[in-house]
């Protein structure tokens, strides 16, 4: 795969989500309980995301997306667009983390219909500005989706399931390339998530190595052929209702970011509790810095100038024309999550002005 090296100074992404009204999130409850119809549905969606692209526009972001507001979750779209699933068998996260139950595989699975790629024909033809959209890894898919207690009839292990997703999710990013996607996203918080030392012990996790190994064997097939495609891959430690459901730095796994045969890493690093831009020191330096600069757990909106500082310090690691900023994560990457929009409009807005800052400082 080649390159595609951003043609814009610190150009600024959103990684997918944003928070949605609160009639979008009883509209998305309602299509879940049968109270509406799908198409129903989806025509009230039609007429509502405009809002969030414009949104965007005004924000000032060179990357915009259709804010998600179709997905009840952004991993559990696979398992709605997928044959092979039963609703609600998996518990949420650990400790209360969210209240959210998850879909586990029971059966062989099969393609129903595009995951994103409707979405993001939409997009396209509602907006001039560039696009991106996610879907989620396999790896993720894999670790969410999969149970021993429910999946193990239909696939015997883990791997075995997240090799199934793979030729899923390939064809899905070649649908979404030809749909006129310009930033391709492939979201694995899973990765991510097994920085925390805690976590690892709750799911039982202790060949780390195995487990980044198997991130990185479901990334490199899904991205395979999709020749001069603008590819990113988003880390995260989770997050609902203002709370990550992990800590820790990224210094065990920055170092198999350079295995993945993707251009641009969109990482959360505003938090403190991705601890700090120091393990960028290990970020590949053939790969584009997605440079997490809003903090979306903090209510406070960020000043330009804190995002300038914040960029600056990442500076340290990785030269300016490889960062490009974006939010720590999606704003809601499930409709349950409790967000407010016009706080997310005003953090975007400052990113954007703070881009402009150092384009003006820089470039
Ligand atoms: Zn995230």
């Amino acid at each position: 795969m080649s390159s595609s090296p951003i043609d814009i100074p610190f150009a600024t992404f959103v990684v997918g989500s944003l928070p949605r009204p609160a009639w979008v999130r009883d509209l998305i409850d309602d299509r879940i309980v049968g109270d509406i119809s799908e198409s129903d549905a989806g025509r009230l969606l039609d007429d509502a995301i405009p809002d969030a692209i414009r949104m965007q526009e005004r924000a000032g972001l060179d990357y915009v997306s259709d804010g998600e507001w179709r997905r009840e979750s952004y991993v559990k779209i696979f398992a709605e667009a997928v044959d092979g699933f039963e609703r609600d068998l998996i518990a949420g996260g650990s400790s209360g983390f969210s209240t959210l139950a998850y879909p586990a595989v029971v059966k062989s699975i099969a393609s129903k219909r595009p995951i994103a790629a409707d979405e993001a024909r939409f997009l396209r033809t509602r907006t001039e500005s560039r696009i991106t959209v996610a879907v989620p890894s396999p790896y993720t898919i894999a670790r969410r989706m999969w149970s021993a207690e429910h999946s193990r009839a239909a696939y015997s292990t883990r791997e075995h399931f997240m090799e199934a997703c793979i030729p899923i999710i390939r064809s899905e990013l070649h649908d979404l390339v030809d749909a006129g996607v310009d930033a391709v996203q492939l979201d694995d918080p899973w990765l991510a998530l097994l920085v925390d030392p805690e976590y690892r012990r709750s799911e039982g996790i202790d060949d780390i190595e195995r487990e980044i190994d198997m991130s990185v064997r479901s990334v490199n097939p899904a991205v395979e052929g999709l020749n001069n495609a603008f590819v990113s891959v988003h880390l995260c430690h989770a997050h609902f209702n203002r709370r990550h459901n992990t800590k820790g730095p990224y210094d065990l796994i920055i170092g198999a970011l350079g295995r993945m045969n993707v251009q641009r890493f969109a990482m959360e690093l505003a938090t403190q509790d991705a601890g700090g831009v120091e393990a960028l020191a290990g970020f590949p330096d053939d790969k584009i810095l997605g440079l997490g600069v809003i903090d979306h757990t903090d209510t406070s909106v960020e000043s330009p100038a804190l995002v300038v500082e914040r960029v600056e310090r990442a500076m340290q690691y990785v030269p300016a024309e490889r960062i490009t900023l974006n939010p720590d994560c999606g704003f809601a990457p499930s409709s349950a999550n409790p967000m407010d929009l016009d706080e997310a409009y005003l953090k975007l807005k400052s990113m954007t002005r703070a881009a402009g800052m150092l384009r003006d400082r820089y470039s």
